[in-house]
């Protein structure tokens, strides 16, 4: 293999977003006391803002809504389907989990391991949809920072993945070319249809064994098997 150079998404990929993210809901379900407002189910709760929050990025990611409207808006929607109409009750939410969710610290199995094992035989990179401010604290959150040489945030890129933009802003930052660049991310739209339509191989991160029917370059269940490939 000709690689040199080895792009990370991060949310799902590498940091633990899922665990993460419940982990701070966890908290500002007591916070604010969600269960007296009558949200009595902190599941329910959890699946229903999960479903919310997978809808307004997969319209971000689209170009369709703003940060703000993301960042704001799945909580009061959230909040809407247990009957709750509270503006202010929503923005404290948001807020509260904007500061919190990146300091948490999970990451998906194996990922220190294979980025000790993956750091001594190429670059590695970051390209990710997340907000520049949040991304840095989870990477410095969760202990990983130090292995990136870049992290390209849709931001600072001026475009988002899947589109082409971010893709080749990426190549021309690492100074290096597709033929040597690999992508590894979980979202098959995002991350591995868009490196492809860039030129870029991919290893697509199906962790719940989606089905699909796409011609790609690589697919694997656990972060381990990046050892077979790379
Ligand atoms: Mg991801």
């Amino acid at each position: 293999m000709q690689y040199k150079h080895i792009f990370f998404d991060l949310d799902h990929t590498l940091w633990d977003a899922n665990a993460n993210s419940a982990e701070a809901l966890k908290e500002l379900f007591h916070k604010h006391k969600l269960q007296d407002k009558g949200i009595s189910s902190f599941n329910e709760f959890v699946s229903k803002y999960n479903e919310i929050n997978q809808e307004f990025w997969d319209n971000y990611a689209k170009g369709h809504i703003s940060k703000q409207t993301l960042r704001y808006k799945r909580f009061l929607l959230t909040l809407q389907h247990f009957n709750i109409k509270n503006y202010d009750l929503s923005y404290s939410l948001s807020e509260d989990y904007i500061a919190l969710a990146p300091t948490k610290s999970g990451l998906q199995p194996h990922t220190l391991e294979i980025l000790r094992y993956l750091a001594a035989k190429y670059t590695l990179h970051i390209i990710t949809n997340g907000f520049e401010d949040a991304q840095y604290s989870k990477l410095k959150s969760s202990g990983i920072d130090g292995y990136f040489r870049h992290i390209i945030t849709a931001e600072k890129a001026g475009s988002k993945k899947p589109a082409e933009g971010i893709f080749e802003y990426s190549i021309k930052l690492a100074k290096t070319n597709v033929q040597e660049s690999i992508m590894i991310g979980d979202n098959l739209e995002v991350d591995i249809l868009g490196a492809r339509s860039a030129g870029i191989d991919q290893v697509y991160y199906n962790i719940n064994n989606l089905a699909h029917t796409e011609m790609i370059s690589f697919e694997i269940r656990s972060l381990i098997e990046l050892k077979e490939i790379l």
